[in-house]
């Protein structure tokens, strides 16, 4: 897969010196290079099976989809972060993925958190009409 955006691993925030949270950080930027094709905002978003809002999903093919619901709440990069991790480590189960989450959200500085926001989309879909019955 072609990577779509540039991560730039020489210019990123630093972890606090620590083999694990550097870990973290590079883990989440390694999979943002070369593993996810595409993040996209998306209105109502919900599991086709079950119809449950979702946050966010993650398809085979690497396209992150979030929820618009979500775009001004400072947690949108946690969200992101667990859609990456379903990405890296597609065999692990949900509670895993939530803790990894967890895990991310204690041990990134502020900085690494807001050098993840810059690939939150800053397209957002358009209005779309309601289907008339
Ligand atoms: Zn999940």
């Amino acid at each position: 897969m072609k990577p779509i955006r540039k991560v730039d691993l020489r210019k990123v925030p630093k972890s606090e010196d620590d083999v694990w949270a550097g870990w973290v950080f590079r883990m989440i930027l390694l999979t943002l290079k070369y593993n996810v094709h595409k993040i996209s905002w998306k209105t109502h978003l919900k599991d086709s099976r079950t119809k449950k809002g979702l946050e966010g999903t993650v398809d085979m093919a690497g396209n992150i989809e979030l929820d618009l619901r979500n775009r001004n709440n400072p947690e949108a990069v946690s969200i992101l972060i667990h859609e990456i991790a379903h990405r890296a480590m597609r065999f692990m189960p949900e509670e895993m993925i939530l803790l990894f989450e967890a895990i991310a959200w204690e041990t990134l500085t502020d900085a690494q958190k807001n050098y993840l926001r810059r690939f939150l989309p800053r397209k957002i879909p358009k209005k779309t009409k309601k289907p008339r019955k």
